[in-house]
């Protein structure tokens, strides 16, 4: 719990700032894997106001991390210190020509419908990875030929170092392999994506194909939060997992999945702790027989 949890009257403080406080949140809750302990979360409804908010919060010593639909997080079974800072849903994508401004806050899948009903496209090779724009735009998420970098033009931020609001375009932004050079407290508000004149029965058609494939390659009815570790170059790290004959292996509730090496499942009440376990266990198997280093995908919110 954060240091904030002992002022009085935060409540009220916050709903000035057009925020909601929700004190001691059980993050395994807010997080598609299903681990993790408490944390105080600040739901924010206008994003104008962060400037004041991060600065209240800057005043008071207290550290935040910005929390989007948590399909990529696998934080520690003692919770955190900091406060998160969730953006509220609500607010509509608007639409000129094929250029689509959306909600940082909006659910990916969602937004990609809601383009291709309008008869744009070029973003459905990204329809079944669950979660927000922002958390899609900060990871630089991709499936089937198609990343968020792609599609992006321009994009709001406010900038915590700064304490600014400020739209930038995107040929300031590095786009890497599930990696954007934006710092840790960036917050994207809002994105600007260009997309590809295509009528809307090709884009629905080529969303059921990818959902086709994922619900054949992935365990997409458990609890994970897609691929643990990156593919080294030239490598795929659930091929290495399988070819060392490591699915089904078991730590606590966490176990690596059947049906994809590089997915871990919480399938019986797994804890934090025994995914990061099951982590260093691959982690080693692989050192060992390939002589490679993985690196982590999924973003590990250690207390
Ligand atoms: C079943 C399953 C399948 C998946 N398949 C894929 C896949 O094919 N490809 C892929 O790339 N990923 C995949 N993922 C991982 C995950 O869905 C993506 O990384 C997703 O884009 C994360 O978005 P999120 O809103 O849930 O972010 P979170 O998990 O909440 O956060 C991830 C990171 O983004 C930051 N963040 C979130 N919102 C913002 C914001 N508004 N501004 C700044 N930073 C922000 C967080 O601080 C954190 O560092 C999969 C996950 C699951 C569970």
């Amino acid at each position: 719990m954060s240091m904030l949890a002992q002022q009085s009257g935060i409540s009220e403080q916050m709903a000035a700032f057009g925020a909601r406080w929700l004190p001691g949140e059980q993050l395994s809750e807010h997080t598609s894997l299903g681990v993790g302990g408490p944390a105080d979360i600040i739901r924010v409804h206008d994003a104008r106001r962060l400037p004041e908010l991060a600065a209240y919060l800057h005043g008071h010593g207290v550290s935040w991390r910005i929390l989007g639909g948590g399909s990529n997080l696998l934080v520690a079974d003692q919770g955190l210190a900091d406060v998160l800072l969730q953006l509220a849903r609500g607010e509509a994508m608007a639409f000129a020509g094929n250029r689509a401004e959306v909600p940082a806050a909006a659910n990916l899948g969602t937004a990609i419908l809601e383009c291709a009903k309008r008869n744009l496209g070029g973003m459905e090779g990204l329809i079944g990875v669950p979660g927000t724009v922002g958390g899609a735009l900060r990871m630089n998420a991709g499936a089937y030929g198609t990343e968020m970098g792609d599609v992006v033009r321009a994009l709001t931020v406010f900038h915590g170092a700064t304490g600014l609001i400020e739209t930038v375009k995107t040929e300031k932004v590095r786009f890497e392999y599930r990696h954007t050079s934006f710092s840790a407290d960036d917050v994207m508000l809002a994105v600007t994506l260009e997309l590809l004149d295509c009528p809307y029965a090709v884009i629905l058609e080529r969303i059921k194909q990818c959902n086709r494939k994922r619900r054949a390659s992935q365990p997409v009815q458990e609890r994970s939060a897609g691929c643990i570790f990156k593919n080294p170059p030239g490598r795929s790290t659930g091929k290495m997992i399988d070819e060392l004959g490591l699915k089904g292996t078991r730590v606590g509730g966490a176990v690596i999945s059947e049906r994809h090496a590089n997915f871990i499942v919480n399938r019986d009440h797994s804890t934090a702790a025994d995914i990061l376990n099951l982590m260093d266990f691959i982690r080693a198997r692989v050192l060992k027989e390939y002589g490679l280093e993985l690196d982590e995908e999924v973003i590990v919110w250690k207390g």
